[in-house]
């Protein structure tokens, strides 16, 4: 096992740890250890709500889970030797959930949630439909997961961090904040934010303490986006076996990592989409010499997948052009295509007997896969979703039968607003 750098004990809150990570990100945030180059170490991560959300079956955690909490990183890691400029190569080499002798009653030991956040308190990608608050418990069986609250599907984990990235230098962080402000007042009232703009209120910021502690909570980015810096890029592929290449904009290049996911789909639609988890990471990190202009990436990382996860080759899949649903054409919108193919397959799912809610955290939270098909064909974009058949335990392809109904069991938890 790679030395364990950064240990969490499940049963203290994120803020009590013997090493305090963060959940903004600033440049003076201070590393929690050095690593050389080429060295292996394994980091613990907790859920990104700090354990808010509970094994129960109520959704009043997700309808009021505390948002300037999130997300809780392990970090910052600096790196011997890197410099602004150079790239940051981090593999991953394992990852899961915190072993079975770890458990406190935290998630992330044994099992883990998908949320469809309300309007009010984050919204998602299809709000507007999913105004209220839900949840998913999943039950981890060594690498596949089912659900009480959506019968009939099983399927196996594809184990990746939500979010990875180097910190944001100061020229770089006022470049965010600028622009992000200049976004939000555009419509500084809309429900759910354009986006968000430094909170100190819950602002978790390593060892600083005292004045430092106000400088930087007062201009430290939220994590919610991702940018420049990789940060929250929910890409599913980042499995075991992935290399990532990173821009480094401060010395040391300043590593952190959190938010880890069992599962998610494309998208990760209902905004905590994921299968969320705490965990462990297993990583390795050397450096490219002013990789940065030698390769031109400058915009954001570049990464080649990992090469296991689930093998799935029976797909249904549903598409969606840019009309909306009230039959007004738009031009080339790839996002409301997007929401369109999404809808089409709730809709579908619908008709075994599954909730609208539970087909919106099925679709979140199993592995589908999603496109954007084509983007020219004038004025429609199309924009594809492809759901894994071998995750139903029932049929679920079209035929002249018609749809099987199946029993829904309990449902998916709910909390109205
Ligand atoms: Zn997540």
């Amino acid at each position: 096992m790679p030395e364990l750098l950064y240990p969490l004990d499940s049963t203290k809150k994120f803020t009590d740890q013997k090493l305090v990570g963060h959940n903004r990100w600033h440049p003076d945030i201070p590393p929690v250890a050095t690593i050389a180059p080429g060295a292996e170490f394994r980091v613990h991560v907790r859920e990104w709500f700090d354990g808010e959300i509970h094994n129960d079956d109520s959704a009043e955690d997700v309808r009021a889970a505390p948002l300037s909490t999130v997300h809780c990183l392990s970090g910052p890691f600096a790196v011997e030797g890197a410099e602004p400029g150079d790239l940051l190569i981090v593999d991953i080499l394992e990852i899961g959930p915190i072993p079975q002798e770890d458990s406190g009653p935290l998630a992330g030991q044994g099992w883990g949630y998908t949320g469809i956040f309300p309007t009010d308190n984050g919204g998602g990608f299809l709000t507007e439909h999913f105004p209220d608050a839900y949840k998913a418990i999943w039950d981890f069986s060594g690498h596949t997961t089912s659900s009480r609250h959506i019968s009939g599907v099983r399927f196996t984990g594809i184990m990746h961090p939500g979010l990875m990235g180097t910190a944001p230098s100061h020229e770089l962080l006022t470049t965010w904040n600028t622009r992000e402000a200049a976004l939000i007042a555009t419509d500084p009232q809309r429900v759910p934010p354009l986006a968000l703009p430094p909170e100190p209120r819950d602002a978790v910021l390593g060892a600083l303490i005292g004045a430092d502690y106000d400088r930087v909570a007062a201009q430290a980015a939220r994590t919610a986006p991702p940018r420049e810096n990789g940060g929250n890029q929910d890409i599913k592929n980042l499995t075991r076996g992935s290399r990532v290449f990173y821009p480094v904009f401060v010395p040391g290049a300043n590593l952190s990592v959190g938010d880890l996911h069992f599962s998610q789909g494309d998208g990760e639609i209902t905004f905590c989409g994921a299968i969320e988890m705490g965990g462990f990471i297993d990583l390795r990190v050397d450096v490219i010499k002013n990789g940065m202009a030698l390769y031109g990436v400058t915009e954001n990382a570049v990464f080649q997948p990992g090469n296991e996860g689930p093998v799935y080759s029976e797909w249904l899949a549903f598409s969606g052009t840019s009309v909306t649903l009230d039959g007004e054409q738009r031009y080339l919108d790839s996002q409301l295509a997007f929401e369109r193919a999404c809808l089409h397959a709730i809709d579908y799912l619908s008709k075994f007997g599954y909730s609208r809610e539970q087909a919106y955290l099925l679709l979140g939270a199993a592995p589908i896969e999603g496109r954007f098909s084509g983007v020219v064909d004038i004025p429609n974009s199309c924009a594809t979703i492809y759901i894994p058949t071998a995750i139903f335990d029932f049929p679920i392809t079209p035929t002249a039968g018609g749809p099987v109904r199946i029993d829904p069991g309990m449902g998916a938890p709910h909390a109205t607003r």
